[in-house]
């Protein structure tokens, strides 16, 4: 197989790694994130600094989480960054992001433009974190913040989106072609920016719930939601929550899941006191 070699680099694409080279883009997610001295800023997958040395001129302090061993090295030992960057060569499905910010007494601001294979378990991943997080920027797949922002009715809208509008205002900023990158991609992507809200539009008593309703209502999306969610909640219970039994998975709004889950709460511990009364 032919190695590709960028900057000194033998590019390993089963990490995901396509370089940003384009400075319109890099100015644009710089000038976007606007990072401020003080902050706990956290880049994923840094790869050859792309951002990482632009985001450096504005703050002291930048964590960084690189899986491959090579690239992680090199930002160590590269003078630019100095003592400013902490490099953890690591997985960042495995990075303790509670003990970053517990021990900072402070909210993550994390970016990064994201290898593609992993983007989607990772938000869902760092959605478990939400609390410690003021906001996200990421580079993603543009097939990816579609399905993030879409609304009901759609073929592409899912539990991704439903789980991202509960948690977050998302905000796509700028489409990214092709070619702005290094393996050129076969895909666009998008930058967006992620908002935890402060206070949720449709808070739930359980959010482990409604990831539960939603993971069953979309893996049987073909099926009406009298079928697909017959086994947690009565159809009786569909209707006097107006949400309506004859329809899919793909039809229901985020405040309906959110009834859903909510009624789900209740309705469990109500058995819970039932059993132990
Ligand atoms: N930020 C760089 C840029 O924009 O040029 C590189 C982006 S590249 C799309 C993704 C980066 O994430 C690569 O450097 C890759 O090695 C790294 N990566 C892949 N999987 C990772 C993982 N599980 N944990 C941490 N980093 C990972």
């Amino acid at each position: 197989m032919n190695k590709f070699i960028y900057q000194d680099h033998i590019v390993r694409k089963r990490f995901g790694q396509n370089f940003l080279n384009d400075d319109f883009v890099i100015k644009k997610i710089i000038s976007t994130i606007n990072p401020q001295e003080g902050q706990l800023l956290i880049e994923i997958g840094p790869g050859l600094g792309a951002l990482t040395q632009h985001i450096c001129k504005y703050t002291n302090k930048l964590i960084v989480i690189e899986l491959d061993s090579n690239l992680a090295e090199k930002l160590k030992v590269n003078p630019i960054f100095g003592s400013k960057l902490s490099v953890f060569q690591k997985d960042v499905m495995k990075f303790d992001f509670k003990n970053l910010s517990f021990k900072n007494n402070q909210l993550l601001r994390i970016f990064g433009n994201l290898p593609y294979h992993i983007s989607t378990i990772l938000i869902f991943n760092l959605f478990k974190n939400i609390g410690l997080i003021k906001d996200m920027h990421f580079t993603l797949q543009k097939e990816v913040v579609d399905r993030m922002v879409v609304g009901p009715g759609s073929k592409i809208y899912s539990r991704l989106s439903v789980m991202t509008q509960y948690h977050c205002k998302v905000i796509p900023i700028l489409e990214i072609y092709p070619k702005s990158f290094i393996p050129i991609p076969k895909v666009n992507s998008i930058f967006v920016r992620l908002i935890p809200y402060d206070k949720l539009p449709y808070p739930v008593i359980d959010v482990n719930l409604l990831n539960y309703i939603t993971t069953i209502a979309f893996s049987q999306r073909r099926k009406k939601l009298k079928n697909s969610l017959s086994t947690v909640i009565p159809l009786n219970t569909l209707k006097k929550l107006s949400v309506d039994p004859e329809l899919r998975a793909e039809n229901i709004t985020v405040s309906q899941y959110c009834s859903l889950a909510n009624w789900l709460s209740k309705s469990l511990k109500q058995t819970q006191e039932q059993k132990y009364n």
